[in-house]
């Protein structure tokens, strides 16, 4: 099992310092990104470790810890969206993604009456993990919260939850609620640049565009998202070297719901710096955003951030790339040239 990282560690010890009190349903909340699912795996193997080690972590090596890091501890149920089951076990099979549902259904729920009721394969606990929580339908919800209001002995139920307003109130408060918070910068950037391989002005980057997040951060650099975004920056830092259809041309290389995070996180950037603030994504480009602020006009930079946010909205729709490359590079342009310097 890979280890734990580290900022996650006191908030699983501390669960499994009361064990013999937890809660019988916890709910783990917190921003995307930051390692909840992480936090509920550790805990769900440390409570079904046939042998817990110091802090009662699971040891790793026993039989019950074998099944679980193999999914297939019989006293173990996930319940997540079947689209998620798709893409992380079967992304090769793109006809059943269009039966998947982003949902957490009621069958999945319903399904789980047996598990709960009867004893436990094994003699120990048993644990059910319902992730992303939010995913639940209101159907679910509501079965759901049957099962939790009649707590079945030694069943843990873990919640894991990023937007805890989408769940019902009557669920979160049937639940122990274990906030997780980001963990600071220099908690995470060694943990970064460990995983990926980079160096720590690098891991800052990422981490810096991933709102702080660990796991996002580490996510946008395996996933060649981090390319693009050198790409990306370097069209919008430095843009005005080209003419516009060449811009164009180097921007619609890349997918709309790739580039207009970027162009919107620079586009916040930009403001913050018109207002003396300092960078928030984008911390190793204080100099470029400096310079650029101060060309910049700031009724056209307000108005290009609200044009960018509606576009955020609009990428997950098809779109023409070109087009919608072009009217942004653009409009981006006329911020600069409004501000009274010639380009
Ligand atoms: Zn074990």
């Amino acid at each position: 099992m890979t280890p734990l990282p580290k900022w996650l560690l006191p908030p699983l010890t501390s669960l499994l310092a009361g064990r013999e009190r937890l809660h019988h349903a916890l709910l783990i909340t917190g921003p995307e990104g930051v390692g909840k699912e992480w936090l509920a795996r550790a805990l769900a193997a440390a409570l079904l470790c046939d042998a817990p080690g110091a802090a009662r972590l699971a040891c790793g090596g026993c039989a019950g810890c074998r099944w679980f890091s193999q999914n297939s501890h019989p006293d173990f149920r996930l319940i997540r969206p079947s689209a998620d089951e798709v893409s992380a076990d079967d992304a090769d099979a793109p006809a059943k993604v269009t039966k998947a549902s982003r949902d957490i259904r009621i069958e999945q729920i319903r399904a789980l009456a047996g598990f709960v009721e009867i004893a436990s394969h094994r003699g120990g606990a048993k644990v059910v993990l319902v992730t992303p929580a939010e995913a639940m339908n209101g159907a679910a919800a509501n079965a759901l919260l049957k099962t939790l209001e009649e707590p079945s002995p030694n069943t843990y139920f873990i919640l894991v939850c990023s937007r805890i307003y989408r769940l019902p109130p009557t669920v979160r408060s049937r639940c122990r609620q274990v906030p997780i918070r980001v963990p600071s910068t220099n908690e995470t950037i060694s943990w970064v640049a460990d995983q990926t391989g980079v160096d720590s002005d690098r891991a800052l980057e990422w981490l810096a565009f991933c709102g702080g997040a660990p796991r996002r951060a580490v996510e946008f650099g395996m996933a060649e998202q981090a390319a693009t975004h050198r790409d990306l920056l370097d069209i919008v830092a430095s843009g005005d070297r080209d003419t516009l259809p060449a811009l164009a041309d180097r921007l619609q290389q890349h997918e709309p719901g790739n580039w207009t995070p970027v162009l919107h996180a620079w586009c916040v950037d930009l403001l913050r710096c018109k207002a003396g603030a300092l960078p928030r994504y984008f911390p190793g480009e204080t100099n470029r955003l400096g310079a650029l602020a101060q060309r910049s006009d700031l009724q056209g930079l307000i108005g290009f951030e609200s044009w960018m946010r509606q576009l955020g909205r609009l990428v997950t729709h098809p779109l023409n790339a070109r087009l919608v490359a072009e009217d942004a590079l653009s409009r981006y342009r006329a911020v600069f040239a409004r501000g009274g310097h010639k380009q």
